[in-house]
């Protein structure tokens, strides 16, 4: 029989999958099957406002025609060959990210945790070459870097992390609100410190400022590589093309993935020229990373950035700040709005897994993270009225749900 995604009712679709794919998810009952733009339509027609846009990733929004239109043009020319041989298009992308970043060069992989992988070996490679290895790193608490066993180790989440110990030896997760306490746990036998400029999965949390000093101080006392996890914030989540300039820091690595594919899944590492330097050949590969659609993805979302959408979300970013900061007053409810750009949490500072259902019911799509955080990761082609009706949206959700209960 053949069946299509539209003519397959929502209980159709759970049950096929209850019966044969491993139950690693905890999914809501919604099946979706068609986008545009920051809409998306279930199995039974009903449309939804979408502010996650797939956890930060269809940045360009859903059923991007320019990422449509990129990806079938490549697919119809040449889509793989693996990485034994040259293809046109790995050289263009890295030289528009090399340039974007600062860092000399790319290694291209197929997601979060593999660039954070990548960035990981290479940092233990750079201190093998230089003949004083050190195989310790230093991340924070709340800190996501992914499920594989080296991100795996660098994730804060004791319920990720403990069914699978032991994870890499000499892993510590400093404290993000005491940057004085870098000053013991990062030594001379650090490899590296890594962190995300604004944390994601762990609550939209932005770094402070004090605590991106103290990151450069150890840095440079020490001789650590920094790593730059910006697989979230970064490729102009936060209206700017990364998010660790604006903190001052100058990282050696760089973690990218989600949104730089617009759909497609891309990841890369960037590295700077000295750890670049110490990267043999046979070092680290992969089969599919920077594989002609993926490239062609990835330029389609430069270009798209380049071309006045990176000016958008640094407009719709205050736009989108002083919204959820006037809800929040509306509704008079003890929260906190962090964020930046297009990426927001709204901490309800209390379980807020019943406002993502409510407003499901209500046609939105949200996130919650860090259990009472209403995580917000739109699409980048969102407009002002489309923000102003998430947000209405978002605050019928949270009245539903907290009911009475708040005040
Ligand atoms: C999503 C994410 C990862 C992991 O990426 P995957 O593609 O899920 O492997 C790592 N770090 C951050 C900051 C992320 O948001």
């Amino acid at each position: 029989m053949h069946v299509t995604a539209e003519t397959t009712a929502t209980s159709d679709i759970q049950a096929r999958e209850a019966r044969h794919v491993l139950q690693t998810y905890r999914r809501f009952p919604v099946a979706f099957v068609r986008g545009e733009g920051v809409r998306l339509f279930d199995a039974e027609g009903k449309s939804y406002l979408d502010l996650l846009s797939g956890i930060g990733v269809a940045a360009l929004g859903n059923a991007s025609p320019r990422i449509a239109e990129a990806i079938a043009a490549q697919a119809r020319e040449l889509a793989h060959t693996s990485n034994l041989f040259f293809h046109p298009l790995q050289g263009q992308l890295a030289d528009r990210l090399t340039r974007a970043s600062g860092l000399g060069r790319a290694f291209f992989c197929n997601s979060g945790s593999e660039a954070n992988e990548a960035c990981l070996k290479f940092a233990r490679r750079y201190w093998y070459t230089r003949g004083e290895p050190r195989a310790e790193f230093v991340g924070f608490d709340h800190a996501f870097a992914g499920r594989t066993f080296g991100s795996l180790s660098m994730t804060w989440d004791e319920h990720y992390r403990t069914p699978f110990a032991p994870l890499l030896a000499g892993v510590t997760h400093a404290p993000a609100d005491n940057p004085a306490a870098l000053d013991q746990i990062v030594t001379n036998k650090t490899a590296a410190i890594m962190v995300e400029p604004i944390q994601g999965e762990g609550g939209v949390r932005p770094i402070s400022p004090a605590l991106a000093k103290a990151i450069e101080a150890a840095c440079a006392r020490t001789g650590a590589l920094l790593i730059a996890d910006e697989i979230q914030c970064g490729i102009g989540r936060t209206g700017q093309m990364f998010a660790y300039p604006a903190l001052g820091l100058t990282p050696d690595l760089v973690s990218i993935a989600k949104a730089i594919g617009g759909g497609f899944p891309v990841g890369a590492a960037l590295v700077a020229d000295p750890v670049a330097a110490t990267i043999a050949a046979g070092d680290h590969g992969t089969t599919f990373g920077g594989n002609l659609l993926a490239c062609r993805a990835a330029l389609a979302v430069l270009d798209a950035l380049e071309g006045g959408l990176l000016d958008h979300v640094a407009k719709m970013g205050p736009i989108m700040e002083q919204g959820l900061k006037a809800m929040v007053a509306r509704l008079g409810i003890d929260a906190e709005v962090r964020g930046k750009g297009l990426m927001w949490g709204v901490d309800l500072k209390r379980d807020a897994g019943a406002v993502v259902t409510a407003g499901l019911a209500r046609g939105l799509v949200v996130n919650r993270t860090s259990g009472s955080v209403i995580r917000l990761l739109p699409a980048y082609v969102i407009t002002e009225a489309e923000i102003a009706e998430g947000i209405a949206l978002l605050e019928g959700a949270i009245a539903d749900a907290l009911g009475g209960a708040h005040g």
